[in-house]
């Protein structure tokens, strides 16, 4: 077969769907408000509180106070850090639930450069060993329910949202918690294969059928940055080198950099898992394949089949390597022979954000008595696409919280 190898997560990806944006969605929220859109600029605007800064009376509690006297807590300025899965849903999330925040995305990179646009996109939740099974279960819950709903919709070529059914195959007898995982309910039909079934996988023993949801990641990433603007969200490129260095322009800043947050906020139990993947042209393969040790499958989409992979800790490479791309083909051929005959092969490298848990909470920074309210929400690993609604929303719901908290300061110093 062809092969062509992009470089790492800037490989440009497949081109948007196209569709129109005219009609509510089925269980989806309520259309865009209708505000003036924006585009993506290059850089941010001035410091809105410019004047607020100057002399020395940061130091001083007194000082932060009076400075929140000036912030306009009717509309809180929000800034989203990350133009990746989180950071595009997490900012819709906060414009749906908190309709006058003025919400802001700043990003170094926006699609195609992001790792999202790497992945595979297929609702198969990974598990994150430091959070509860039901909380992940219900970050899993809401996202399929919310991609569900989309790919039922008229909007679902434009967003790239589809059902796709196939098969999770094991070499050995599944442990208990693989035969009944924790999402065998929220998936459709899921059930054990037929003997009829596990005839097509000679190697394997056992294994479950079921039918999930896959984005394309590229058009489901211009299709979240598509109802930001319509929505009113600013957009703007730039590196955040310091957190704090927003204080004086944002009321709340909420951190969605993925992997850029071991820099950002100096996280080190936050490591990269590289991942290779091949993008080709299979369009005959219409069921997806995935090894039970997550390790090789085959997830065919609207464009293209994606084949995988690999886990390779602390690795920070994003060339692709042509061993790898053999590995990857092979195995994926062994398990699905006609794969022999795909064209035009395109070899990806992203890096995943892995943690022990997801990020997820308040922080408030504090310099020279003046604060600054953060929401944290990275470290999704190989599952960011699976739970990427779920986790949006609850960050939103401690967006929340913080302007609550202000406004709970801002009243008081009135007073
Ligand atoms: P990113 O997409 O990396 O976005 C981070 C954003 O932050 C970027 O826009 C970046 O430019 C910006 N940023 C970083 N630092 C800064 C800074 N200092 N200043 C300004 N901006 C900054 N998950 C699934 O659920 N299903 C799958 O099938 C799947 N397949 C995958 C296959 C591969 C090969 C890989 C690598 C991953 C896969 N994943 C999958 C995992 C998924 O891709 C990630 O969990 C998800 O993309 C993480 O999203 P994110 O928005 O946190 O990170």
């Amino acid at each position: 077969p062809s092969l062509a190898e992009g470089r790492g997560a800037g490989t440009p990806g497949a081109a948007p769907g196209k569709g129109s944006c005219q009609h509510p969605l089925p269980g989806l929220p309520a259309p865009p408000r209708q505000r003036a859109p924006s585009s993506r600029a290059p850089s941010s605007p001035a410091p809105l509180l410019r004047a607020s800064r100057e002399g020395d009376s940061s130091s001083s509690p007194g000082a932060s106070l009076l400075r929140l006297c000036t912030l306009d807590m009717a509309a809180p300025k929000v800034a989203v850090i990350g133009a990746g899965v989180v950071g595009l849903s997490t900012a819709l999330c906060i414009v749906e639930t908190c309709p006058s925040c003025s919400v802001t995305v700043l990003s170094d990179q926006f699609s195609p450069n992001t790792t999202s646009n790497v992945a595979a996109g297929i609702l198969i939740p990974h598990t994150y060993p430091g959070t509860p099974i039901h909380v992940q279960k219900q970050w899993f819950k809401e996202t399929f329910t919310y991609l569900f709903a989309l790919s039922n919709s008229n909007e679902a070529s434009e967003a790239g949202v589809h059902l796709v059914s196939g098969w999770q195959i094991f070499k050995n007898t599944p442990t208990p918690k693989e035969e009944l995982p924790f999402w065998s309910d929220v998936v459709l039909g899921f059930r054990p294969m037929s003997e009829a079934e596990l005839q097509k996988f000679p190697q394997h023993q056992f294994g479950q059928a079921f039918t999930t949801l896959k984005c394309e990641c590229p058009p489901y990433l211009l299709w979240l940055e598509k109802r930001l603007k319509a929505n009113g969200v600013q957009m703007y490129t730039r590196k955040v080198a310091d957190l704090w260095e927003l204080h004086s322009e944002y009321n709340i800043i909420v951190n969605c950099s993925g992997i850029g947050a071991h820099q950002l906020v100096g996280d080190e139990k936050l490591l990269p898992v590289r991942g290779q993947v091949l993008k080709v042209h299979a369009p005959w393969v219409k069921n997806f394949i995935r090894d039970g040790d997550g390790l090789t499958y085959i997830y065919p989409g609207i464009y293209s089949v994606t084949l995988g992979g690999t886990r390779e800790k602390e690795k920070w490479s994003l060339s692709p390597d042509p061993d790898t791309t053999k590995d990857i083909f092979e195995r994926c051929c062994s398990l699905e022979p006609s794969l022999w005959g795909a064209q035009d092969i395109e070899v990806k490298v992203g890096l995943r954000p892995s943690r022990w848990c997801v990020r997820l909470e308040r922080q408030v920074l504090s310099r020279g008595g003046v604060k600054l309210p953060v929401v944290h929400n990275y470290g999704h690993g190989a599952g960011g696409f699976s739970v990427h609604r779920g986790t949006a929303k609850e960050a939103a719901r401690l967006v929340g919280e913080c302007i609550a908290a202000l406004q709970g300061s801002s009243s008081r110093a009135k007073l």
